[in-house]
């Protein structure tokens, strides 16, 4: 845990080459941080009441062949992840895979296209929201795969990637959703990295989306040119939603009527709601002179505390259940910068990191 008056810090890791070596590299670098998430997955599993970890490894492997189809490279990574890190590729296959949990957690973004900010940049903003134990999990990643743009991004245990954003200027960033139609199909975390081989919006949507998913995030894909997309998938549909003025917010519900049938318990999603009207009144008033320090002030809002936009354990709730802003970043697709705040950011400080 963080001892007082140290500043708080995410690692840095890189890595270049086949895509196997990528794995083998992070997975050395990162090994730590991938024991600490296989332990977490194996208690979360025995705490199933029936459940065994063969079986649900082998639950996991189903959706194994329709990842290979979609993005081959990416299995490659994990295999050489599981030489790297000594973990059984079937284990760290698992980590990868949405095992049903159906808890509503957060993040909440922000995107604005050049003709809104101060220094006439395109921006893609993000708040991750997760269990306060996860902020230990994050490495910030630098990854150029010989055959890819290359891209940074804040990766769990430097491999998945939460957000990042890629030479070309396409960014991925997003939001999580509890949908009802969950099913065996590519995990939800695939799309994000292969966006970030994109060099185009249309690639980049299309990776984004693949038919033959399982589960989904709101993918949040952008580029250079202030395109900005939220896309409000499930495992059997979506909706691309526009920034037609500009601008976007976007947090845990789903917004577009056409995926409203969708939502597994919108009753679950009161902090979502407040986050995603109180962010979009503050930005609003912001619009025309958007620059870093704007998002630092919307995204450390705490109205509605400790489930506001800032979010905060809850002291109430069991340690499983506490949901805390463990970063935050604002990705700069004009200059291909990222400036990350290591924790909440009511009390960081958004430093830049180059591509
Ligand atoms: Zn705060």
């Amino acid at each position: 845990m963080q001892k007082k008056g140290t500043e708080k810090a995410f690692r840095e890791v890189s890595a270049s080459g086949s895509h196997y070596q990528i794995g083998v590299s992070i997975g050395k670098q990162c090994r730590d941080q991938a024991l600490r998430m296989e332990k977490h997955l194996k208690e979360s599993i025995a705490s199933v009441p029936g459940m065994k970890l063969e079986k649900a490894l082998a639950y996991a492997r189903r959706s194994l062949p329709a990842t290979e189809e979609f993005y081959p490279e990416y299995v490659e990574e994990l295999e050489g992840f599981a030489e790297g890190t000594g973990i059984k590729f079937d284990m760290v296959w698992a980590m990868n895979v949405d095992f049903p949990d159906g808890r509503g957690r957060g993040c909440t973004d922000i995107a604005v296209n050049s003709e809104w900010t101060k220094d006439d940049c395109v921006y893609a903003v993000h708040n991750d929201d997760v269990s306060p134990y996860n902020f230990q999990d994050i490495s910030i990643t630098r990854i150029k795969p010989k055959d890819e743009p290359g891209f940074i991004g804040l990766c769990y245990a430097g491999m998945g990637p939460t957000a990042g954003m890629n030479a070309a200027g396409i960014s991925l960033t997003g939001n999580a959703l509890v949908p009802n139609d969950t099913k065996i199909g590519i995990p939800k975390m695939i799309p994000c990295r292969k966006v970030l081989r994109e060099k185009g919006i249309y690639q980049a949507l299309q990776a984004a989306m693949p038919e033959g998913r399982g589960h989904s995030f709101n993918n949040i894909v952008c580029d250079p040119n202030g395109e900005i997309y939220s896309l409000e998938g499930s495992a059997t549909t979506f909706d691309a939603l526009y920034a037609e003025d500009g601008w976007m917010i976007h947090t845990n519900h789903y917004l577009s009527p056409k995926m409203w049938k969708f939502e597994d318990n919108m009753h679950t999603w009161f902090s979502s709601i407040v986050r995603y009207n109180r962010a979009k009144k503050l930005f609003k008033k912001e619009l025309g002179k958007v620059e870093v320090s704007t998002f630092k002030k919307v995204l450390s809002d705490h109205v509605g505390y400790p489930e506001s936009i800032c979010r905060h354990p809850d002291p109430a709730l069991g340690v499983e259940d506490q949901t805390q802003t463990i970063l935050s970043v604002a990705f700069d697709l004009t200059n291909r910068a990222a400036w990350i705040c290591a924790g909440n950011p009511c009390e960081g400080e958004y430093k830049k990191y180059e591509l």
